[in-house]
Order: structure tokens, then C-alpha cells, then sequence
């Protein structure tokens, strides 16, 4: 008679389970289909959601490949949070030993109780969530999941928390691998985007740009007399101006353009979305502030001015990436040729 009612008991357990692992399969495939944070780190949010049934989720991430603090990503879901304050964990914490230590979820009441007075729980405790989740890559911790209410308004269960550690294993790996893209595609010195990158980025939206049928246009910068400028003020003092001279092209540009150290001196752009009329404004902005930009130097203040070159891809006509760079440098050379500090357009 027991023996009757324990195997459906068991079938039903092993059941769930193997439903419990495609489910992490289909997680894995969706959290490795994709390098880019953004988009990882809004699957990974609704994931958990979407598994947990929540209604807040968020997660703290290194802000970027050379920050030790985690910070909260903008993508978090539900919380309503102070749009002033910076929501900050710090990598000495207390919070994120006892995760290195742990591999485990923990409660805000569990935390509260065994983190008196470290600062990290000033951050949590602001956030309220329910239960706190380890992300981890290469054994080390590399982002903590925050999850918040759920709709039923039940506790977590220990197997929820089984399945969540699960699915955080899953999510440090892919975050882990982005971390990486990012820093193989990134120059180190300037922050903008490698050559390489820069190329394969203008394939994939040229074909974009025919797809949509919208404008792209590209801005190629060269610094005017570089050479001299090493020259009389070092290399270092030249390495300054580099940086700064990436920092205004960002500035200047959206999301979802692309800036590239080109090589040596010279910076490229790629403007999605972008007429050659609206690429001229964006090139004179960034011509004019690195004119009146001032770099702080042990020989005083210093400035230097770019040269620019801007065109737009003609569809059709701009098979490969050659033709188009070809003629933005053509338009560069020729702000050169008439006395630098310009910006030439070519159609
Ligand atoms: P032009 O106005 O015609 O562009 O003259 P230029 O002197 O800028 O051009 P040239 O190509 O002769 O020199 C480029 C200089 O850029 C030479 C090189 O030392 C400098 N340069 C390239 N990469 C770096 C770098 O990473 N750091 C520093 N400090 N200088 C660099
Ligand atoms: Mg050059
Ligand atoms: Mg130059």
C-alpha cells in the first residue's frame, strides 16, 4: 500500500527535475547567445524574474573593465530607488568576503544579522530586497543579483535557492565572457574601441543601414602636427592629449555610434542613423572643443588641434569597407592640405 503512493511521489520529483535542468539549458543557450551587456544583463534579470515570478530584480556589476567597485546597472527592474545616489558595494566589503567565502543566497534579514555596521548593507538595506545572489566567474565573485518581491508574495524555498545559485553559476560565466569581449576589443589607452572593431562594426551596419534603409556616415580624425608635439613636450604629455582627445569624441557621440582608435593619432566614428548634414555638425563640435581644450602639463596648458574628413556610405556604390574609409580619408587629407584644423566633406 505505501509502496503504491511513494513512486508517483518519486516520478514527480525526478520529473521536476529533469523540467528544472531544460529549463537551464534553454538559460544557458540564451545567456551565451550574446556579448553585449546590455543585452545580457536585461536576460539575465528576467530570467530570474520570469523563473522566481518577481517583481523587482537588479543586479551590481563592475562598472567598467578598470573599476573595483559594483555599482548598480541601470537595467534593474521594480526597484524604486533614488535617481541621485549611486548605489555602490565595495570589493573590501564584508558582503562580498562573506559571498566569496559562501557560494549561497542569503535573506536581508541573514545579512543584517551577520554584517553589523558594514557599509555594503547601507546599500542593501536602502534596496530591500528579498534575497541576495553570488555571481561568480573564475571562482571569483564578479556580480551580485539583488531579487526584490515576489507576485504570490511567498518565501523563497531552499530548492528555489538550489535553482537560483544555478542559474547565477550560468549568468558569472556569460558576464564573465563579455568582461573579456570587452577588453579585447577596447584600447586600453584611450577607452575607444580597437581598430578591428571598428571594422567589423562598419560590416554589420552597413548592412543594417541598407536593411532599414536609413543614413550612416563615418568621421575620421587625425591630430595636426603630433609629431612636433611629442616632440617638444614628451610622450607622455602626448599620451595625455590622446586620452583626452577620445574622452571629447565620446562625448559627442550617442550609444550607439562607434569610436575607434583607428592607430597611432587618428580616431574613427561610425554614426548610425546619420545624414552627412547632422555628421558635419558632430565633427565641427568635436573639432571646436578639442580647440579650446586645455590640457594641464608640467609645461602649463596645452592644446592641440584635429584635422577631420566626413562622408556618407552610399549604398550599392560602397560595396566594402575600403570605399567609404577611402573617402573619408581623402576628405581628412584635404583639411590638411588647406591649413588643418577643419573639417572637409565629401558627399
Ligand atoms: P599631421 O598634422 O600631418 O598629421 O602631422 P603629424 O605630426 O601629426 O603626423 P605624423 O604622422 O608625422 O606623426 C604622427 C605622430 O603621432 C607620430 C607619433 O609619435 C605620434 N603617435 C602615434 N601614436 C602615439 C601614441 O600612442 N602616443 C604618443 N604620445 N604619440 C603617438
Ligand atoms: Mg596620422
Ligand atoms: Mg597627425
Amino acid at each position: 500500500m505505501n509502496s503504491e503512493f511513494k513512486v508517483p511521489i518519486e516520478i514527480e520529483l525526478y520529473e521536476r527535475k529533469i523540467y528544472d535542468l531544460k529549463q537551464l539549458i534553454e538559460i544557458s543557450k540564451g545567456l551565451n547567445s550574446t556579448l553585449e551587456y546590455n543585452v545580457l544583463i536585461d536576460s539575465i534579470l528576467l530570467t530570474c524574474m520570469g523563473q522566481m515570478q518577481l517583481i523587482k530584480a537588479g543586479i551590481f556589476l563592475k562598472k567598467g573593465i578598470d573599476h573595483e567597485i559594483y555599482s548598480l546597472h541601470r537595467n534593474y527592474k521594480g526597484f524604486e530607488l533614488d535617481h541621485q545616489r549611486e548605489y555602490e558595494i565595495s570589493p573590501d566589503s564584508a558582503l562580498i568576503k562573506l559571498l566569496e567565502k559562501n557560494n549561497r543566497c542569503y535573506t536581508l534579514e541573514e545579512l543584517n544579522a551577520i554584517l553589523d555596521e558594514d557599509p555594503s548593507l547601507e546599500t542593501i538595506n536602502k534596496m530591500a530586497p528579498m534575497l541576495v545572489v553570488p555571481l561568480k566567474g573564475k571562482g571569483k565573485i564578479n556580480g551580485i543579483i539583488v531579487l526584490g518581491e515576489r507576485i504570490n508574495g511567498e518565501d523563497f524555498r531552499e530548492d528555489e535557492k538550489e535553482y537560483l545559485l544555478n542559474i547565477a553559476s550560468l549568468a558569472g560565466i556569460a558576464i564573465q565572457n563579455a568582461y573579456l569581449y570587452e577588453m579585447a576589443t577596447t584600447d586600453m589607452m584611450t577607452r575607444l574601441k580597437i581598430h578591428h572593431f571598428f571594422q567589423t562594426s562598419l560590416v554589420e551596419l552597413r548592412e543594417r543601414a541598407i536593411h532599414y534603409n536609413v543614413p550612416l556616415s563615418i568621421i575620421m580624425i587625425d591630430i595636426d602636427h603630433f609629431k612636433n608635439f611629442n616632440d617638444t613636450y614628451g610622450h607622455t604629455c602626448g599620451d595625455l592629449v590622446l586620452i583626452r582627445v577620445a574622452r571629447i569624441v565620446m562625448q559627442n557621440i550617442r550609444p550607439t555610434d562607434v569610436a575607434a582608435r583607428y592607430g597611432g593619432e587618428e580616431f574613427s566614428v561610425i554614426l548610425y542613423n546619420t545624414g552627412i548634414m547632422e555628421a558635419e555638425l558632430v565633427a565641427e563640435r568635436i573639432r571646436k572643443q578639442v580647440e579650446k581644450t586645455a590640457i594641464d602639463s608640467d609645461n602649463g596648458p596645452l592644446s592641440v588641434t584635429i584635422s577631420l574628413g566626413v562622408t556618407e556610405f552610399r549604398p550599392g556604390i560602397d560595396i566594402d569597407n575600403k570605399s567609404i574609409i577611402e573617402r573619408a580619408d581623402k576628405a581628412l587629407y584635404m583639411s590638411k592640405h588647406a591649413g588643418r584644423n577643419r573639417v572637409t566633406v565629401i558627399k
